[in-house]
């Protein structure tokens, strides 16, 4: 009988691909590894619904634990596997037990990038990746006065809408010279600093912090900024992750920015494949490989890998190459990104900003690359189908009068369509 898949990881990638290798008939045995204590849960409300009250620990699982049970799937959560044999192909768990497997999958995620102090982290600062960070988060929230988050990213900046929302006096400090500079196109950087600044938060930019002021019990009690101190009874750390790549990296496998996959997910050996956050993989629209953190990323992956260990092998002609799509909701809009830009990509804006809704798209070399909306949702869902689509649209169509996405999504699904006789 078959090891069956071996998956390390029981998050949003790693529930996915268990769920998907049953829903595509898979016969074997799957075994899904957490070291987290918890049935895997959806991380995004973590920083928005979860963290603002709105809803409860309990609503987090992405399915019962009576699913996993159901559908054979073996799910063991609070244990950690600590190495990979590849010789032997199996696995090995903290504990000392072995597993084998006929294909092993790396869902390892990512971890918090953490700041560094002389002696012990202050228990007052705080970083948000697991849903026990946010319910410990969630807690001193209750009776904070002054938060600061260092770094503008989307879970900073989530989470300073959440702490202003409760009343909090809430500072934002940022090294780069604008928030989600990384991400998002300076039209939109400059959306959201506006938008964040008229609910209140205070958003200190081309900022790095002097000092941390520590009471004797240790506690951080403000942070001196440019020479001032700024009060702080909480702080949220959000500079960005690392990947989970060690187990692939002491196993012999190539790591760089995240375990590298090739266009079928598969690591340099063949039998191991890595998806989600922890993946490095090569993009047919960019010249180089990427690792996105996103939920679309770690769910489309391990829906692409179901189908391969499936052996439904027509369906992945080209390999991996979904378009990528995200989220953030922030200072009360809805912003969704498709596509991958890059911080050179020119811009090019779709509707009156004045109005709340409008659309950056994103181009390089004078093509489209991705589309960045607020409060639009039909555009984003146009923005992923044109994206798919494979359509080339340059500055002169984007800019034509009257040009819409939805339009254009139109003319390239009738461009598509087979001609009838
Ligand atoms: C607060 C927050 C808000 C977010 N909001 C959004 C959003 O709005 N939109 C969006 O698209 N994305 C969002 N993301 C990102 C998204 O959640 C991640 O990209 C996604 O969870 C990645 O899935 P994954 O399975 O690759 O990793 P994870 O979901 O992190 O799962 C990896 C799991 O593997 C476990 N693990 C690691 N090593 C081992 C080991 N050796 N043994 C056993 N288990 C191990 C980890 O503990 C973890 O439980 C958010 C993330 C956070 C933290």
């Amino acid at each position: 009988m078959s090891a069956g898949t071996v998956i390390v990881g029981a998050g949003q990638a790693g529930a996915q691909l268990a769920t998907s290798l049953r829903e595509n008939g898979y016969p074997d045995g799957i075994a899904l590894i957490g070291d987290e204590p918890h049935t895997p849960y959806h991380r995004p409300p973590l920083s928005k619904e979860y963290m603002a009250g709105g809803i409860a620990g309990t609503e987090l699982p992405i399915r019962t634990a009576e699913y996993y049970q159901g559908q054979d799937i073996w799910l063991r959560t609070g244990a950690a596997v600590s190495s990979i044999d590849r010789g032997a192909t199996c696995i090995v768990l903290a504990t000392g037990e072995r597993m084998p497997y006929e294909h092993l999958v790396l869902a390892t995620g990512s971890r918090n990038r953490r700041l560094s102090f002389d002696d012990s982290e202050p228990a007052n600062v705080h970083y948000l990746r697991t849903r026990d960070d946010a319910a410990r988060l969630r807690s001193a929230l209750t009776d904070a006065r002054n938060v600061l988050i260092v770094g503008a990213g989307f879970i900073g900046l989530e989470f300073a809408s959440v702490a202003v929302g409760r009343g909090a006096r809430v500072t934002v400090v940022e090294m780069a010279d604008r928030v989600m500079g990384r991400a998002v196109s300076t039209e939109i950087s400059a959306h959201f600093t506006d938008r964040h600044t008229a609910t209140g938060v205070k958003v200190l930019c081309s900022t790095s912090i002097d000092e941390f002021v520590r009471s004797d019990d240790g506690l951080v009690t403000a942070l001196r900024i440019h020479g001032q101190l700024h009060d702080a009874d909480l702080v949220l750390v959000g500079i960005g992750v690392i990947p989970n790549a060690e187990l692939a990296q002491d196993a012999g496998l190539t790591v760089d920015n995240g375990i590298v996959v090739d266009s079928s997910l598969a690591t340099t050996d063949p039998s191991i494949f890595a998806i989600g956050d922890c993946a490095s993989h090569p993009r047919p629209e960019s010249s180089g490989r990427v690792r996105v953190e996103s939920v679309q990323n770690a769910a489309d992956q391990a829906r692409f890998l179901a189908r391969q260990l499936c052996a439904a092998t027509e369906e992945l002609n080209g390999g991996y190459k979904d378009v990528p799509w995200f989220w953030s909701h922030q200072a009360g809009d809805k912003l969704q990104i498709a596509g991958l830009s890059q911080p050179g990509d020119q811009s090019l804006i779709l509707g009156d900003p004045a109005t709340g809704r409008f659309s950056v798209c994103r181009l390089r070399d004078d093509q489209l690359v991705a589309i960045e909306s607020i409060n639009s949702p039909g555009d984003h869902l146009a923005s992923r189908k044109l994206l798919a689509s494979g359509l080339p649209l340059d500055e002169a169509q984007l800019s034509a009068p009257g040009f819409s996405l939805r339009t254009a999504l139109s003319a390239a699904t009738l461009t598509a369509a087979p001609t009838s006789r």
